[in-house]
């Protein structure tokens, strides 16, 4: 019906204008197109949704990109889903991913890695970003207006970075995540990634999915904490679209110096000077900003997700969860041992990332290493979130009263910034990821990157998700490389705000780019 006219419009257009792209292993599964009829009510016209395979569907598996998982039909579908679908989203197909949102470049995949070609470089295959890989390349192919992702430590943004197109991460605890495949508890959410920043605005506040408390998500905040959070924001509801001037006349961004690091690309470093030029053009403030607990977020969110996901993968023993590895697997005729099968199972069907992130985890929460790396993660992390409250004019809503001052606390840096005194901005701008994509075969294989190289790619990601702050990366045209004028390059610049300052968030993004 009305879908089905409204898809064929919509990809002949996507064609045209992404013809030279050739983009790769995108999807785990595609749906008949005659499958799906939105049951849409006006005011929202139907559109086409990509879904991250890490969250439920009822037509299609929901494989977390895992052996593990590989043939699982989810008995119900998540909420966002059927939140999208009632706001005329038409499912396509449901995309490829690190393995249960595990890696930066979705080449941790059961399925194949995620590829993206560039215009003009010759066929040569780039890196997609992760996890969400799958979800960021559907979106730029135009195979579809909006796609779902899920954003742990930065598997929105960085993959929307790397593709070109637009990522949004909410306040943690704002979209539902019942029916999605948890990671890492305290850090999840539920991202939307589009071409440009209307889409999502008009689903996340126009359709106004930022009110809904879901009561089957213990994480989705409550209607009193809602409106609690509301207003907070009161008098700031004014920026609500209209001309680029009307929005961003008068608000306050700053730009973190921490983040400005050696590694940074200058490309990337020139887009950002740029973007804080133009906004001051159009008559924003721009102001430096100190968050000095950066440069320790990176190790903290590499010990504290690990350590939510060896607890969260127990669950998959090939028992009640999973594929199970056969006798002659388990190497045993008494397979009754039940740790001699759990370990058959989990051995086969985990892929190596997320063996090591399980051994990582179960490492920091051992007796023996608790105090050293999971205590000393959890005390950056709240270092993390003072950094930002520091910074925003508004206040953390879910902040009560001001920690206690602590002597211990003190470093050269938090003295200079309280000599400085407050900075009051509305946003933080910088880059979302240091570098723009990699070559796809820079970051796979033997030959390919560390781990430890490919976590550096989140150094930008995970402060925001630590403070469980919302983020949203939008594309910027970074300078060629070396005279090849015609090559298209994009990157990534991000703005972070303060906690449930979303609706205004997205206003500025959309005012910025
Ligand atoms: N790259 C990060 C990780 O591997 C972020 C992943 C995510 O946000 N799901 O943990």
């Amino acid at each position: 019906g009305l879908c089905l006219r409204h898809v064929s419009s919509k990809r002949r257009h996507a064609a045209t204008s992404h013809q030279q792209r050739r983009l790769l292993n995108q999807f785990i599964s595609k749906a008949p197109l005659q499958d799906d009829t939105p049951d849409t009510q006006p005011p929202f016209p139907p559109f086409t949704l990509a879904v991250k395979d890490n969250i439920a569907t009822q037509s299609l598996p929901t494989t977390c990109a895992s052996s593990f998982l590989n043939a699982y039909h989810s008995p119900f579908e998540a909420t966002i889903v059927t939140q999208l679908r009632s706001r005329g989203a038409c499912l396509v197909g449901k995309t490829n991913l690190d393995e249960f949102g595990m890696g930066s470049h979705s080449t941790h995949s059961a399925f194949g890695a995620v590829s993206q070609t560039l215009p003009n470089e010759g066929g040569e295959e780039y890196s997609a970003g992760g996890s969400s890989g799958g979800s960021a390349v559907a979106v730029a192919a135009g195979e579809a207006d909006v796609a779902l992702g899920t954003d742990t430590g930065g598997s929105v943004r960085l993959p929307a970075a790397y593709t070109g197109v637009v990522g949004f991460k909410p306040s943690y605890g704002m979209l539902s995540r019942h029916g999605v495949v948890p990671y890492a508890n305290s850090l999840d959410t539920v991202g939307l990634l589009a071409r440009g920043v209307k889409e999502i605005r008009e689903l996340v506040v126009g359709g106004g999915l930022w009110l809904e408390h879901d009561p089957r998500d213990p994480t989705s905040l409550s209607e009193a904490a809602r409106a609690r959070c509301a207003s907070v924001r009161k008098g700031y509801a004014g920026v609500d679209g209209g001309k680029p001037e009307e929005v961003l006349r008068g608000l306050k961004f700053g730009i973190p110096l921490e983040y400005n690091v050696e590694e940074l690309d200058p490309r990337i470093r020139d887009a950002w000077a740029a973007a804080a030029a133009a906004l001051q053009k159009l008559g924003a403030r721009i102001v430096p900003v100190s968050l000095p607990t950066t440069r320790h977020a990176l190790s903290a969110y590499y010990i504290i997700a690990p350590a939510e996901a060896s607890s969260n993968l127990a669950k998959y023993d090939g028992v009640r969860y999973g594929s199970r590895a056969s006798d002659t697997d388990a190497g045993s005729s008494d397979a009754a041992d039940g740790g001699v099968l759990y370990a058959a199972s989990r051995g086969r069907s985990f892929g190596s990332e997320v063996q090591r992130r399980i051994l990582l985890g179960a490492y920091t929460l051992s007796s023996e290493a608790m105090d050293n790396y999971f205590i000393k993660a959890q005390k950056i992390r709240r270092l993390v979130r003072r950094d930002f409250d520091r910074a925003f004019a508004l206040a953390n809503p879910l902040q009560g009263e001001p920690e206690p001052f602590d002597l211990s606390d003190l470093s050269e840096d938090i003295l200079m910034e309280n000599k400085l005194g407050p900075v009051g901005v509305d946003f933080l701008l910088c880059p979302t990821a240091p570098t723009l994509a990699p070559k796809l075969e820079d970051v796979v294989g033997a030959e390919g990157q560390s781990p430890v190289n490919a976590y550096v790619n989140d150094v930008f990601t995970v402060p925001a998700s630590l403070a469980g702050l919302p983020a949203v990366s939008i594309p910027v045209r970074v300078a060629a490389e070396g005279g090849h004028k015609d090559v298209a390059n994009t990157a990534g610049l991000q703005l972070i705000g303060q906690y449930w300052d979303d609706a205004r968030l997205l206003a500025a993004a959309g005012a910025v780019m």
